[in-house]
C-alpha cells in the first residue's frame, strides 16, 4: 500500500508538472505556428515559404502534444451518475467518423440503464483513446469490441500493486484483432511519452490509467503479437455486496474468453 502511495504521489506531480508546461508551451507556441503561417502565405522567396510550412507544422504538432498534455493533466474530477448505455453510445457518435469500412464495431452492453458513480467525460475519453489506438492497430481490418459485465472481485485479483477493495466491478473490455504488441512495447506502454507511432503523444494510455484510478479502478491488459490486445477497466460498483450471488466471479486468468 505504501508503494502505491508512493506512485500515486509521482503521478500527482508529474500531472502538476504537466500541466504547467503545456500552458508556458501553448503560449510560446500559438505566435510561432502564426508566424509560420504568415511567412508561408506572404515570403516572396518559395524558399522561405517553405521554411514557413515548416515552421507552422512543427508549432501545430507541438499544440497537438500540449493539448494530450492537458487533458493528462486536468485535475479533480467530478462524480456523477454514468449510465453505461450514454456512455457506450457517446462513443459511437464520437467514432463515427473514424471506423474504417474494413473495421468492424461490436459493442455489447449488458444493461444500458445500469449506473455507476463517476466521471462520463473522462470515462468517454478513455474509451475513445482505447478504441482509436485499437483501430490504429488494425491497418488491414479487424473487429474493435467492446464488452461489459459484472463481475466480482475477490481478494486475491488484488497485488501489491495493483491494490483494491474486494466487491462489484464493472467491467469493460475494450478489444482488437490487430498487431499485439512485443513484450518490451508491453512493458513500456504506460510510460510518459512512450510511443511507436510516428506522431504519437505516448500519453494516451497512462491518461486512462490516471482516469482508470481516479476512479478507484484499475487496467490490465492482454497481448499476442499477430492476434490482437484486450484492455480491461475494472470500475468499482460501490460496496454492496448484498447481491454478489448471481454475478459471475472472474478467475484470475483474463486470456478466457
Ligand atoms: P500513442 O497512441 O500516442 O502512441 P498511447 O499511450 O495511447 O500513445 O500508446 C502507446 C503505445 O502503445 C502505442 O504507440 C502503441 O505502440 C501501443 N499500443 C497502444 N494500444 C495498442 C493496441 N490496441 N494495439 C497495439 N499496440 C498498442
Amino acid at each position: 500500500a505504501e508503494q502505491e502511495l508512493v506512485r500515486a504521489q509521482r503521478f500527482e506531480s508529474l500531472a502538476l508538472l504537466a500541466g504547467g508546461l503545456s500552458h508556458d508551451l501553448r503560449n510560446l507556441l500559438q505566435p510561432l505556428l502564426l508566424a509560420g503561417d504568415t511567412l508561408e502565405d506572404y515570403a516572396d522567396d518559395p524558399r522561405l515559404a517553405r521554411l514557413g510550412t515548416l515552421v507552422r507544422d512543427c508549432g501545430r504538432r507541438g499544440l497537438e502534444m500540449v493539448s494530450s498534455m492537458l487533458s493528462f493533466a486536468r485535475g479533480a474530477r467530478r462524480a456523477e451518475q454514468v449510465k453505461l448505455g450514454a456512455l457506450t453510445d457517446a462513443l459511437k457518435l464520437l467514432m463515427a467518423g473514424s471506423v474504417p469500412r474494413s473495421i468492424t464495431l461490436e459493442i455489447n452492453v449488458f444493461d444500458p440503464d445500469a449506473t455507476f458513480e463517476g466521471n462520463h467525460t473522462e470515462l468517454q475519453q478513455c474509451m475513445l483513446n482505447l478504441s482509436l489506438n485499437a483501430i490504429q492497430a488494425m491497418p488491414d481490418g479487424g473487429t474493435l469490441r467492446i464488452d461489459t459485465a459484472q463481475v466480482t472481485l475477490a481478494d486475491d485479483f488484488f497485488s501489491e500493486v495493483e491494490s483494491g477493495v474486494p466487491g462489484r466491478y464493472l467491467h469493460i473490455t475494450v478489444s482488437d484483432t490487430g498487431a499485439g504488441m512485443p513484450p518490451d512495447v508491453l512493458q513500456r506502454l504506460f510510460e510518459p511519452f512512450f510511443t511507436t507511432k510516428e506522431g504519437g503523444t505516448g500519453l494516451g494510455l497512462l491518461s486512462c490509467k490516471r482516469i482508470v484510478a481516479s476512479h478507484g479502478g484499475l487496467m490490465r491488459v492482454v497481448s499476442k503479437v499477430g492476434e490482437g490486445t484486450a484492455f480491461h477497466l475494472y470500475l468499482p460498483l460501490g460496496m454492496d455486496e448484498s447481491d454478489v450471488g448471481d454475478v459471475p466471479v472472474l478467475d484470475a486468468d483474463l486470456q478466457g474468453e
